[in-house]
């Protein structure tokens, strides 16, 4: 193999190596145990629709909610105030898994991307 090749074949060398670690620190979401749930935690401030309620002169009703889609529909889930902090940890683990999983998809898109140049410059005619 000449030069020119065997040093762009290490450049993507080291470019595998480089996503191998990448896709490993990426997976590590992946090895916990805990419980995920889908959805983000938001604060929703509403008028309760009494007619005499402070709510109508702007002190409107805050709570805590946990919102996801289901089938293409956004659904509520109204949190009740112990549950604040476990849903919350869930669901930002939640979070965590599934930009985990994105890019996971990116790296082995990158890896075969890298397979496909390592190919074509080592390979030669019988
Ligand atoms: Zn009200």
């Amino acid at each position: 193999m000449q030069g020119k090749k065997l040093h762009n074949l290490s450049r993507l060398r080291q470019a595998l190596r480089r996503l191998l670690q990448d896709l490993e620190r990426s997976l590590e979401v992946a090895f916990g145990r805990s419980s995920l749930v889908k959805g983000n935690v938001y604060e929703m401030a509403r008028k309760c629709g009494k007619p005499n309620c402070v709510c109508t002169r702007g002190g409107l009703h805050r709570s805590k909610v946990l919102s996801w889609s289901e089938g293409g529909k956004t659904r509520l889930f109204s949190i009740p105030p112990e549950r604040l902090g476990e849903l919350q940890g869930k669901s930002e683990e939640y979070l965590r898994f599934r930009r985990a999983r994105a890019r996971v998809t990116e790296i082995c898109r990158e890896i075969l991307a890298v397979l496909d140049q390592m190919e074509s410059l080592r390979r030669e005619e019988p």
